[in-house]
C-alpha cells in the first residue's frame, strides 16, 4: 500500500474520479447519442492508468524524462504522465 501522503491523497482523488466518470459514462450510454454530450473519451482511461501506476509503485515519475512529476502537479492533475516541463514541451511539439 502507498505510504507517501501525496500518493495516498492522489489515490483517493483518482478513485472518486473513476467512480464519477464510470457513473457519468453509464448515464451517457443509457441515453440516445447526442453530439457534444459525451465525456472526454480518454479521461477514464487516464485515471485508470494512474491507478495502475500507483498499484505498481511507479506513480509520480515522468514517463518522458524519468524525473519526478512534483507534488503540486500530482495534486492538481493526479493522472498526469509527465512533469510540467515535459507536458509543455509536448504541447509545443503538438502545436508546431
Ligand atoms: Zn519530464
Amino acid at each position: 500500500m502507498p505510504v507517501d501522503p501525496i500518493t495516498t491523497l492522489a489515490l483517493r482523488m483518482l478513485l472518486s474520479r473513476r467512480d464519477a466518470l464510470r457513473a457519468a459514462r453509464a448515464a451517457v450510454a443509457a441515453r440516445p447519442p447526442a453530439r457534444g454530450a459525451g465525456l472526454p473519451p480518454r479521461e477514464l482511461e487516464e485515471v485508470e492508468a494512474a491507478l495502475e501506476r500507483i498499484a505498481q509503485g511507479r506513480f509520480g515519475g515522468c514517463e518522458r524524462c524519468g524525473g519526478a512529476i512534483g507534488r503540486q502537479r500530482l495534486l492538481a492533475v493526479p493522472e498526469a504522465r509527465c512533469c510540467l516541463a515535459c507536458a509543455d514541451a509536448r504541447a509545443r511539439d503538438v502545436n508546431a
